[in-house]
């Protein structure tokens, strides 16, 4: 329904204040500068609104819809078109189909191992326990797995852990897991619309009451009116721009939009360093930092310096290639820091000593892609280095119920902190959408009680997104001469030169500052006129990536040791007393961090923990 919006009812609440600083959109929204910025909108009232349609959103709303609710989901792109496709290897779960010893428990120690004992026990519980079910499902809905040659759902080896665990489709594993749940989703015909981008939550700070956003091929204003707002919108990775596994959609918003509804963020600093990304000095600027599956390693790929030295003898002679990322990924630095790397800043990761035929098999992307660049990978090895990859921290949730404690307001996938804790396990990620997806699905769906089917909509909601729409116009009508896109990689240039692998506190200090220059700079911004243009897009994307980057700075700071990912070469040790999660909430007067304590694991994960299993890398020789 399209509606011309009422007289200006001013603001009535708090949570639209704009306290955290860099959020452009508030900024220059005077409502008594005269110009009209006035447009029509539409309303758009659902039960459930569910912002982020990969595989987290999608688990949710096929769960809301088999309830006998109708939410409706939204997307940034296309769909079909999220980072969910681009996840290669594998989806974890302890079904034992080569290792009959294999189990939950050992799944959640593995996990809690890799992620330094800062995760959330029972998230990584939950998680464990319930992804057999889920692949049954998946494979039920109609995922084509790989199988072993007697049938069960194949499984191979992904680094860090005990057994083989992660289940696969070849090397599109995400793609086709995505494929598949919009299959139910369609046949359940949950209705999507593509092209969505949400700016905003309507929010007082204790409760939302629905979501502002513009449909990116119209510029039209929308305003979504719902008691229930599921985020999941992904992580935020892609703000270290070339230096990252990710494209443009994966800058922060999930996390800026809940930050600034009252929401808290966890665990912030911790950013995965994808040991295998490719060396854009080699490959070509747009392949610059994107993955080269760890299947590879899972496959038995290894790692050459320019040396010819397999360099993980000396830095694991145990797990090798196959050791934790941040270890990978660190030796990479090192050996490039040392002066052992390639002419482009990288290491060598060869899979050529396997058959042809196997590598074609079970790795048909990489063999394709590369080929296209005039590499191939069953004859000779490909350039790799560290690429920012994986955003562990994020909202944090009530992981049984998705409740973020704002009211109405919930959160699932990559968008939340606790399941990967310091260091994400390969092959979680994808778990956890649609393990924690279905039990936030189910949870939600019990919240919504009659009457919400067509809330109305009071002044106060109108006056927040008509401050928002008219905010969102003044931005579009920036007439400087910075382009957001330039201010973009700038952005993703101090975050991996001062919040990279390697931190320490000049570093961090030093690119607060610059943030704060940067941010500075946002007041020249120059965007080409409309809000279907790729600049404004950009600009939108700024707003929210200056956020987390602020958070991420402010916390990497604040965390005095080394865990997981997160290395500080001025506290090189793994601190105890650390042993802690760190809390950002945002109000008026910024952002305050407080510390957490980590809860214990349950009887049998930590007797799990005691056995003490392991990846026994000589398996794979
Ligand atoms: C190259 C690569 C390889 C990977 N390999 C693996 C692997 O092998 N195994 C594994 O477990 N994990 C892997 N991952 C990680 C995994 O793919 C992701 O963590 C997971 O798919 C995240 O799913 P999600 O649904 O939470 O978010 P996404 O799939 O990122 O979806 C986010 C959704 O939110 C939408 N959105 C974002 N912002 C807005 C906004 N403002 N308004 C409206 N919509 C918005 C987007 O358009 C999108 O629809 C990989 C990731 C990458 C990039």
């Amino acid at each position: 329904m399209t509606e011309i919006p009422p007289a200006d009812q001013g603001v009535p609440t708090t949570g639209d204040a704009g306290g955290v600083d860099g959020r452009l959109p508030t900024q220059g929204g005077d409502e008594a500068d005269g110009r009209d910025h006035e447009a029509a909108y539409d309303v758009i009232t659902t039960p459930v609104l569910v912002i982020g349609a990969g595989a987290a959103g999608a688990r949710v709303a096929i769960e809301l819809a088999e309830s006998g609710l109708e939410p409706l989901v939204v997307g940034k792109r296309d769909y079909g078109d999220a980072h969910t496709t681009w996840a290669a290897g594998g989806i974890n779960a302890a079904l034992g189909s080569l290792d009959p010893e294999d189990n939950w428990p050992i799944h959640a120690a593995d996990t809690l191992n890799e992620g330094h004992h800062l995760n959330d026990p029972e998230a990584v519980e939950l998680t464990a326990k319930h992804m057999p079910d889920r692949i049954r499902e998946l494979d039920e809905w109609g995922m084509s797995f790989a199988r072993t040659d007697d049938g069960k759902i194949n499984q191979r080896y992904f680094g860090a852990q005990s057994y083989r665990r992660t289940c696969f489709v070849g090397d599109r594993t995400g793609e086709v897991m995505l494929e598949t749940l919009i299959d139910r989703a369609q046949a359940l015909e949950i209705p999507y619309r593509e092209n969505v981008m949400i700016t905003r939550l309507l929010s007082d700070g204790t409760r939302v009451d629905g979501a502002v956003g513009f449909d990116m091929e119209t510029g039209d204003g929308l305003l979504f009116r719902t008691d229930h707002v599921v985020l999941a919108a992904g992580g935020f990775s892609a703000a270290y721009r070339r230096h990252s596994s990710r494209d443009d959609e994966n800058n922060g918003d999930a996390q800026a939009l809940a930050l600034e509804a009252g929401a808290r963020l966890l665990d912030t600093e911790f950013v995965q360093f994808h040991p295998t990304g490719m060396v854009g000095e080699r490959y070509g600027d747009e392949w610059d930092g994107r993955l080269v599956t760890e299947a590879v390693r899972g496959e038995g790929g290894r790692l050459y310096n320019a040396a010819g030295e397999r360099f993980m003898e000396r830095y694991s002679p145990d797990q090798m290639e196959l050791d934790a990322r941040d270890v990978v990924a660190r030796a990479i630095a090192e050996e490039v820091r040392e002066g052992r790397g390639t002419e482009h800043g990288g290491v060598y990761l060869d899979i050529s000593h396997r058959d042809p035929e196997y590598i074609h098999e079970r790795l048909p992307t990489m063999v394709d892609r590369f080929e296209g660049l005039g590499v191939d990978i069953t004859a000779e090895p490909m350039e790799i280095g560290p690429t920012a990859h994986y955003t562990m921290g994020g909202v944090d949730i009530d992981f049984r119920t998705g409740e973020t404690g704002v009211e109405g307001l919930y959160a699932v996938g990559e968008a939340v902190a606790g399941v990967h804790g310091a260091n994400r396990l390969g092959g979680n990620s994808l778990a956890e959408t649609v393990a924690i997806g279905k039990l936030v699905g189910d949870h939600v769906s019990e919240q919504v009680t009659a009457g919400d089917d067509a809330p109305t909509v009071t002044d106060g909601q109108r006056a927040l997104a008509e401050r928002e729409f008219r905010a969102l116009a003044d931005l579009a009508a920036s007439d400087g001469n910075v382009a957001p896109r330039a201010l973009l990689e700038d952005l993703g240039e101090l975050l991996w030169n001062h919040a990279g692998i390697l931190r320490d506190e000049e570093g961090l200090r030093e690119g607060l500052e610059r943030l704060a220059e940067l941010r500075a700079r946002t007041a020249n911004l120059r965007v080409d006129g409309d809000r279907t243009s790729r600049s404004f897009e950009y600009a939108v994307d700024l707003s929210m990536s200056l956020i987390v980057a602020e958070v991420l700075l402010r916390t990497a700071l604040e965390r005095t040791e080394s865990r997981g990912a997160h290395y500080r070469t001025d506290y090189p040790e793994t601190d105890p007393a650390w042993r802690q999660n760190l809390i950002v909430t945002a109000d008026e007067s910024g952002l305050s961090l407080q510390r957490r304590g980590v809860a214990e694991p349950s009887e049998p994960v930590r007797a799990a923990l005691e056995e003490g299993y392991e990846l026994d890398y000589h398996h794979l020789e």
